[in-house]
């Protein structure tokens, strides 16, 4: 017994398929940005840098899947301002009042390196309603 308790535990460990934010990767041949990618999308290079994105972006295409049944919800085309659009599941907000221009970010600052983004609204719809 001494007192000092220099194991690791599993709280402590961190999680490898968790980061802050998003990693996307950019060409090092063109310099294009692209995310969960094998090749450039414009060159088909396979030299890709891994960089960091705070993850907050902006919806260009909003969809509802799965509408009129219990397990609707919304996946939308999310464009990055490093330059890259993904297909992300947003929350937040009632699937059908997620709006192309929105700003998303990662829930809770992360996102799953593998599986699906998931993003929540910066600002939620009904806020304005506040000021009516
Ligand atoms: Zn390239």
């Amino acid at each position: 017994m001494t007192g000092i308790d220099v194991e690791p535990t599993a709280h402590d460990a961190v999680e490898p398929c968790s980061t802050e934010g998003l990693v996307y990767q950019v060409c090092r041949w063109c310099g294009t940005a692209s995310f969960r990618k094998l090749l450039c999308p414009v060159c088909a290079s396979s030299d890709l840098e891994s960089e960091q994105s705070d993850g907050h972006g902006v919806v260009v295409r909003s969809s509802v899947v799965n509408r009129y049944s219990r397990v609707m919800r919304n996946e939308s085309l999310v464009r990055f301002p490093e330059g890259f659009v993904y297909r992300c599941r947003i929350v937040g907000a009632a699937p059908h009042l997620v709006s192309v221009g929105d700003r998303v970010r990662p829930v809770g600052g992360k996102t799953s390196e593998a599986g699906e983004v998931v993003l929540e609204l910066c600002d939620p719809p009904g806020m304005a309603d506040w000021y009516a």
